[in-house]
């Protein structure tokens, strides 16, 4: 699978602000904030996108849920956040590394906005 900027973020090529990491995850500061809190949850498996995640996977995809809440405790916004997943660039994914983004600390309206 090609190399995208999210494994030479886990790679440490690249610089993140890493705000969790383990050895099936790592959570980082997004670049470009759509919220006062929006952080990008990644599994270090390279998966491009959630249609592309099988059976196997499980496991990841429940986890990758768990730490996002554990996460949001940490940053003091477990009761109000909200997890995005793009998938595919007709939904708005630019960075084929699946990733959870958890946005927090503004009002979220519905539909998403
Ligand atoms: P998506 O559009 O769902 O694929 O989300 C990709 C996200 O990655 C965007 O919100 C970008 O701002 C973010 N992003 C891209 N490059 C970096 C980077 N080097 N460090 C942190 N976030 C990044």
């Amino acid at each position: 699978m090609q190399e995208t900027i999210f494994d030479k973020i886990i790679s440490k090529e690249i610089p993140a602000e890493i705000v969790y990491e383990d050895d099936q995850c790592l959570a980082f500061k997004d670049v470009n904030p759509q919220a006062p809190v929006h952080i990008l949850i990644i599994p270090k498996k390279s998966i491009a996108k959630i249609a592309d995640a099988d059976v196997q996977d499980q496991n990841i995809l429940g986890y990758l849920m768990l730490k996002a809440g554990e996460i949001a405790d940490e940053l003091g916004v477990k009761d109000a956040f909200r997890l995005v997943i793009n998938n595919g660039e007709g939904a708005g994914q630019t960075v084929f590394h699946l990733h959870i983004h958890l946005l927090a600390g503004r009002a979220l309206t519905w539909p998403p906005g």
